[in-house]
Order: structure tokens, then sequence, then C-alpha cells
């Protein structure tokens, strides 16, 4: 186990040692299928300023439904793609579809920023920057439209390497988010030299805030050592009218949840814009009195 940990973060997957083998071949084999016949999905979950109740963005999220399996939720297939590389098709497959919809949101006057994650075997394809312009053109949208969301592990496995690609992808105008901010690995000497505009707090963190003291003291330093290193603050995981209450008086920039919306096909995304613009959301009720 010891030597295995020791090898770099980006070895290939070690089919041999892996009693699981057959299986996870299978289902990568599926995962595959599932890309080029463009037989998955993306749910949009609304990004939310808490101060002002606009809605200013989106994260996009992987959905597959596999023919025998039913739902496979990205956690279990994720990893599992970052180890045999074929997430980098995955990233690609899920750029364009991203980006697809921010211009169809923008063709129908909804101006959103939309928000695609990131693996750490994506900070190693160097063609990425690329694909990316490719995309944008194809799109009509401007870099600033994307923004990208990498953990700090990820970052933190390889940071020279990582901080390159991404100060390449920063060049371009793209916005550039650490993800699960908190509960991964990080240090102070490279956050501050990472093009980052957003930081996005964890959702351990946030989940319970409204009752638990030691989580508002984490968030609101958090959100003051963001705004002090020039950073947007975005809490994921708001789950109650409370949390998001709070998150406004702290000044937390963005709030992501549940309570806000669940991830939504795009459809139910439509809907969601039209009953938020109408002021139909309970929520929006409890924003106005506090
Ligand atoms: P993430 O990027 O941190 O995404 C947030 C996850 O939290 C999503 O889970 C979302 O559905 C969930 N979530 C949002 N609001 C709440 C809430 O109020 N309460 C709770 N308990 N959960 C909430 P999901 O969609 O299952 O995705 C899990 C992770 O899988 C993501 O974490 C991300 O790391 C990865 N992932 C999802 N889609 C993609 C993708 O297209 N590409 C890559 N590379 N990774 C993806
Ligand atoms: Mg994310
Ligand atoms: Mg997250
Ligand atoms: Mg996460």
């Amino acid at each position: 186990l010891n030597a295995r940990a020791a090898e770099p973060y980006v070895r290939l997957y070690d089919h041999a040692a892996d009693p699981h083998r057959p299986e996870r071949l299978s289902l990568m084999g599926d995962l595959k299928i599932a890309i080029e016949q463009d037989a998955l999905e993306l749910a949009y979950q609304p990004k939310l300023e808490p101060q002002t109740g606009r809605v200013v963005g989106a994260e996009a999220l992987v959905r597959w439904t596999h023919p025998r399996r039913g739902f496979v939720p990205p956690d279990s297939f994720i990893p599992l793609a970052e180890e045999t590389g074929a997430i980098r098709h995955l990233t690609r497959w899920g750029l364009r579809r991203a980006l697809r919809q921010s211009a169809a949101w923008a063709a129908a006057g909804h101006d959103l920023r939309m928000s695609v994650n990131l693996s750490v075997r994506d900070l190693g394809d160097a063609a990425l920057p690329d694909r990316i312009d490719a995309l944008l053109a194809e799109t009509g949208l401007t870099a600033d439209r994307l923004m990208l969301e990498i953990t700090e592990s990820a970052i933190m496995g390889e940071p020279e390497a990582a901080i390159a690609m991404l100060r390449r992808l920063a060049d371009r105008g793209v916005e550039l988010s650490i993800d699960d901010f908190g509960v991964g690995q990080s240090s102070f000497a490279y956050l501050r030299r990472l093009p980052v505009r957003e930081i996005k707090i964890d959702r351990s963190f946030v989940k319970a805030l409204d009752e638990t003291a030691q989580d508002q003291a984490i968030v609101r330093s958090i959100i003051e050592l963001g705004h002090n290193l020039g950073y947007k603050v975005t809490a994921e995981g708001v789950e109650n009218a409370g949390s998001l209450n709070l998150l406004a008086e702290m000044g937390c920039d963005l709030a992501q949840g549940y309570y806000i919306a669940r991830p939504l096909m795009p459809g139910a995304f439509a809907d969601f814009l039209a009953s938020h613009a109408a002021g139909e959301i309970p929520w929006q009720a409890t924003l106005r009195e506090a």
C-alpha cells in the first residue's frame, strides 16, 4: 500500500492489482460508449447572490443513467474515470454540452456564468486550453462566461504544473474557482499564487451553518480570507433559510444548495428561472424579510 501511495498521482489504472477489475472495466467501457453516443446528461444547479436574490450562474453536474444499472452517481464513476484517463473525454463532452446550454440561455436573455468541474487529470491535458478556445468560438461566448472548478487536492498534487495550466486558462479570460475549499490539503503559499476568481466553501461547513457556532466561525474566516486575497466566495450545500440568511449577513458573495434549488435538468431549470423572475419561490420571501 505504501509503495503504491508513493507512485505519481497520475499513475495509470493498475489493472492487475484490482480485484474488481472486470466490473470496473465494463463500467468504464460503458462510460466510453455513453460519451460517444452523447447519452450522458448535465444537470444545472443555480448560483445565487444571497444579498440580492439574483441568480447569476449555474454549475453543470454530470448525470449518467446506465442502460442496466440505472442511475450511477458521479462520485462512483468520476474517480474511476480519473484513474483510467476516460475523464478527459468526459470533460470535453461536458464543456461542449455546458457551453451550448449557456449559449441557449444567453439567446433567451439569461446572462449566467457557467461553472464546469475539472479533474486533476485535466490539469495535465496540454491541449485543453485550445479546446476551450475552439468551444468558445463555436458557441460565440466570451471566456468570462465560463468558470472552471478545481479542488484544492487536485492542485496540490503537482502544484507547479497545476499553476502553469491554471495560468494558461486564466490568461484567456476563463474564470477559475477552488472547489471544496477547507477540506483538502491546502497551502497559503500556493493559495496567493493561484490565478483564481472564486473559492467555494465545502458543503460540510455549510449544511448545518445555522446551528453550529464552530462552522460559523470557520465560514466567516474563509469569507474574510477570500475577500482579503481578492476572491469572490461561494458557499455550497445551503440547505435551509437560516444558513442562507447567515451567509447574506456574513457578506458571502454567492450561495448554492438544495434550499435554493437542486441540480435541475434543462427544462426544470428554465421553469426555475421563470418562477424566480415572477417572485414565486418561497425563499425569496425569506430573503426580503431578512
Ligand atoms: P462538487 O463539484 O463539489 O458538486 C457539488 C455536489 O454537491 C453535487 O453532487 C451536488 O448535487 C451536491 N449538492 C448541491 N447542493 C447540495 C446540498 O444542499 N446538500 C447536499 N448534501 N449536496 C448538495 P453530485 O452532482 O453528486 O457531484 C458530486 C461530485 O462529482 C462533484 O462535487 C464533482 O466533484 C464531481 N462531478 C460532478 N459532475 C462532474 C463533471 O461533469 N466533471 C467532473 N470532473 N466532476 C464532476
Ligand atoms: Mg463543483
Ligand atoms: Mg464542491
Ligand atoms: Mg465535492
